[in-house]
This record gives C-alpha cells, sequence and structure tokens, in this order.
C-alpha cells in the first residue's frame, strides 16, 4: 500500500458533463475555487470536445482563461478526443491533456465516432504535438474493466493496448471504470499486470461507483502499486454515452478512507463533505456521496 496518493478531481469535467441543468461558468469557477480551498493540486478542468454534442463543456476557453495564472500550486487539464481537441486544450493554456482510447470497439465507435485502432492513431501525432508544448500527456483507457455494449473487455486486450499507448508516448496512462462495472480482484489483477508492462509510467486509476465497488476497487488498485486516483467531489457525474452510468467515487469519501488507512492525500476531507449541499442547490438534486450527510468521524 503506498504511504501517499495522488488525487485528481474531476468534478468540474466528468462530474458536470452529464448534468441537464446548464451549469454558469461562474459556478464552474466557483467549485474549483472550493476545491483548491480544500487542498485539490491536480484537477481536471472541461473537456475540449463538440459542444453540440457535450453542451455543459461548451465554455472550456473561458474556463480556462479565467484560471489562467490565478492557482500556480494546480494543475489543470483538459480532455480531448482528437487532434482539434488538443490544438484547442493548448492554446486556451492547460497543463496537462487527458487524451481518451476506449478500450471497446463498440463504445469507441459510439463515444469517440471511430475506432481503437483509428483512436490510437490519432494520439501519436497528439502527444508529439503535446510534448512540444510542454503539457503532461495523459491517456485514459475508458471501460477497461467492461462495455455497456460489448460485456466484459479482455486482460489481454486493455495490456496490448497499455503496451501500444507506452510506445507512442505517455506520461501517466489511466485505466477507467467508465461504467462501474469492475470488483476488486479483477482491478487488482488488471493493474498489476499492467505495471508489469509499463516501464517507468505512473498508472491512474478511475473509477465510477455504479454498483457501489468504487472505493473497494480504489483500494485494490492501490494494493497493486498505483499512486493516482481520481474522484469527484460529492461523487457526482455520468457519461452521457454510456447508458446508466453513475458517477466517479466521491472525493470526500476517498479522502476520509485514505486518512484512515494512514495515506496521506494533502486533501481536507471535511472540506469537501461541507461542499455538498452547495452542490446539490447547484445541480438541483442531492449528490451520492457519503460523508456529506454521515460527517467526519475522528
Ligand atoms: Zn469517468
Amino acid at each position: 500500500m503506498p504511504t501517499e496518493v495522488e488525487i485528481v478531481e474531476v468534478s468540474p469535467r466528468d462530474g458536470l458533463q452529464n448534468e441537464a441543468q446548464p451549469v454558469s461558468t461562474a459556478d464552474k469557477l466557483e467549485l474549483i475555487a472550493r476545491l483548491v480551498d480544500a487542498g485539490v493540486r491536480r484537477i481536471e478542468a472541461t473537456s475540449f470536445v463538440n459542444p453540440s454534442r457535450v453542451p455543459q463543456m461548451a465554455d472550456a476557453e473561458a474556463v480556462m482563461a479565467a484560471l489562467r495564472g490565478r492557482y500556480p500550486q494546480v494543475s489543470f487539464s483538459g480532455l480531448v478526443l482528437n487532434g482539434r481537441g488538443a490544438e484547442r486544450a493548448i492554446a486556451a493554456g492547460c497543463h496537462e491533456l487527458t487524451y481518451v482510447i476506449v478500450a471497446s470497439e463498440t463504445l469507441s465507435l459510439r463515444n469517440q465516432g471511430r475506432g481503437i485502432a483509428d483512436t490510437l492513431a490519432g494520439w501519436s501525432e497528439i502527444a508529439h504535438l503535446a510534448k512540444t508544448s510542454g503539457l503532461r500527456r495523459n491517456v485514459l483507457v475508458a471501460a477497461a474493466f467492461g462495455c455497456p455494449f460489448e460485456g466484459r473487455v479482455a486482460d489481454t486486450a486493455v495490456l496490448e493496448l497499455v503496451e501500444q499507448i507506452a510506445e507512442t508516448g505517455a506520461d501517466e496512462i489511466g485505466l477507467a471504470d467508465t461504467i462501474g462495472v469492475g470488483t476488486p480482484g479483477q482491478v487488482g489483477d488488471l493493474f498489476a499486470a499492467a505495471s508489469l508492462r509499463l516501464e517507468g509510467i505512473p498508472l491512474r486509476a478511475h473509477f465510477h461507483d455504479t454498483r457501489n465497488t468504487g472505493i473497494a476497487n480504489a483500494v485494490a488498485a492501490m494494493a497493486a502499486g498505483v499512486g493516482i486516483l481520481d474522484s469527484s467531489c460529492g461523487g457526482i457525474g455520468g457519461c452521457p454515452f454510456a447508458p446508466r452510468a453513475t458517477g466517479n467515487i466521491a472525493t470526500e469519501d476517498l479522502v476520509y478512507l485514505l486518512d484512515g488507512m494512514g495515506v496521506t492525500s494533502g486533501l481536507d476531507g471535511r472540506a469537501l463533505a461541507s461542499m455538498d449541499p452547495w452542490l446539490a442547490e447547484l445541480l438541483g438534486h442531492p449528490v451520492p456521496g457519503s460523508l456529506g450527510k454521515a460527517s467526519w468521524f475522528a
């Protein structure tokens, strides 16, 4: 088990992208300000995708423009699906670029509008562009533990993809349980196998809590040596292209668990949990995170 982990807060992107009620740029900036106050140092701030497909992210440039120079201690990433998105993210001043490659062909066609091989080919150009522009290059393998259309994705297919990404160039590779179907044994095995194939490239874990296995999966990933975890304040989120997908593991719940296990994250779980009522009001519905309802215990 690592003694410290890095948390990447994804609520401004993964958390908000699927919300029906529009969230203003000012409210997104307020969310980010509160997260920074709670100690968050890596934030997935937005995504540079087609605004007609994901209207909630149409203000990506405005969000990044407002953040520029404001929080020198924080690294902001933009999610991209293609070269056009990468150019936008770089121009907008993102410190990190997160590119998504879906591990199942069907979801890849639905989500990215092209298959796995084409998405991987697209990464080679973007990886080069991001590197020469000085951005950290993150690749997230989506649906790594299962696809809503194809079922379980073979570990061998995911591992082959991970190797190809590493060969193309990446500073960090994430395995994402996009639809929250993974269980701890599967998660531990896949991360352990992936780490054997990656020399010096850190692994990152991204769990949705659709079947209440997200936190258990986070522990399994850490036990397999993963030191970077994605989570979303309040547990908000979902995927517009994956039916019935729900939010990420809640950051405040994760921080509570880490604290109890003696794992340092640098985040203030109480401060994060205290954001839940504000988030619920902003979104017009309760948020799934547990700590906001139960309060911190120590
Ligand atoms: Zn996600």
